[in-house]
């Protein structure tokens, strides 16, 4: 059992069961979220050894890599779990804050053409502690002088499809805004799916404050059944009638996110295509020049048809921005930096040292 996984109640229940006074819940909890190991906690040694003892491990990561941006201080991270499994995260550093993207699963099951967290398929699931872990982690490399904690805004949108790993997702969404946690309020959260539409469903009932965000990519059946296998199982209208009835219910806004393919899903015609579908609705289209990756053999558009497919969409008074580049120089797309470390784990030069 992982401690990380834990709201303070339920170390309270533990610490409980294992017969030890009730305040040193209290003390491992806020220890654990300061980015601590229980053994750096002030709490006896020999709590830990029972806690150990009884099965529980700490369940965060460890920062096995770092690369830092020069150009905007951006940071890519590869985090190794307790099992020896490596993701990936990215702190970014805006004006207002800083955002981390966490991954949700080691590897991806969706199969997205263009994604190379995907290639290797999925290994697992994260646990809740796991992907709070990643939080913490960049937390305590990140202390700042006033104490403040680094991290203000999350996006799910590292490796892994967050609805396909429901469960852990949402206890994590409820462990980082909690009050006596990170308390990092959920309109700082952006949750970010391909479109399990029957998930969708259920995410609207779970009263939370977090943005939604669909990766669309095409306006379409035929292309985007091309460009990502979920369209096989939903079609556009299910699934953007999906993200209608989320804003129905909960009254936030939601993303649309369109990676645009050089001559592919970036025509004119896509453009008035996907004004038609999202016309009226309370969401904001965020557009991606494609991140070549080398396995995908897909090439993002040139500035000039970006511009011209965002014009499009501001023609018919859709509210649509083009996401920055941030850390082109540690770059490489989603999924890329683990990519790269699992290729160098394989390569036989590596194993003949
Ligand atoms: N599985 C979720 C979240 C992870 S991917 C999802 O599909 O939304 C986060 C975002 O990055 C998605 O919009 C995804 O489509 C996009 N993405 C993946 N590979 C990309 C690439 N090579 N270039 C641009 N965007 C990419």
């Amino acid at each position: 059992m992982k401690l990380l996984s834990l709201g303070l109640s339920e170390i309270e229940e533990v610490i409980l069961n294992l017969g030890q006074p009730k305040y040193r819940a209290k003390q491992l909890y806020s220890g654990l979220q300061a980015g601590k190991r229980p053994e750096e906690i002030n709490v006896p040694r020999s709590l830990c050894d029972l806690l150990y003892a009884n099965g529980y491990t700490y369940g965060g990561v460890t920062i096995h890599q770092k690369l830092v941006s020069k150009i905007d201080g951006t940071v890519k991270y590869l985090y190794e779990l307790e099992d020896g499994n490596i993701i990936e995260g990215v702190l970014m550093h805006y004006k207002h804050g800083s955002t981390l993207c966490v991954s949700t699963q080691v590897g991806c099951r969706m199969g997205c053409a263009f994604c190379a967290s995907t290639i290797g398929g999925l290994v697992r699931h994260l646990e809740a502690g796991e992907i709070l872990g990643q939080v913490i982690a960049a937390n305590r490399d990140n202390k700042t002088e006033d104490q403040k904690r680094a991290v203000t805004n999350i996006v799910l949108m590292g490796s892994g499809e967050p609805l396909d790993n429901y469960d852990n997702v949402l206890k994590f969404l409820k462990l980082v805004s909690s009050e006596d946690g990170l308390n990092i309020s959920e309109r700082n959260i952006s949750l970010s799916t391909c479109g399990l539409v029957p998930q969708i469903h259920r995410l609207k009932e779970e009263h939370l404050g977090i943005t939604l965000s669909l990766s669309l990519h095409a306006p379409e059946d035929e292309l985007r059944k091309k460009m990502m296998p979920i369209a096989n199982a939903y079609t556009v209208k299910e699934t953007v009638d999906a993200m209608r009835s989320y804003v129905e219910k909960t009254g936030r806004r939601v993303v649309y996110e369109y990676a645009l393919v050089n001559k592919s899903n970036d025509t004119k015609e896509c453009a008035q295509k996907l004004a038609r579908l999202i016309r009226g609705m309370q969401c904001h289209v965020n557009l991606i020049p494609l991140n070549s990756v080398h396995e995908s053999g897909l090439a993002g558009s040139d500035m000039k048809r970006v511009a011209a497919f965002k014009a499009e969409l501001e023609k018919e008074n859709i509210s649509v921005t083009v996401r920055r580049e941030m850390g082109a120089d540690i770059s490489g797309a989603c999924g890329q930096l683990r990519r790269s470390y699992l290729k160098r784990e394989e390569s036989p030069c590596n194993t003949s040292v």
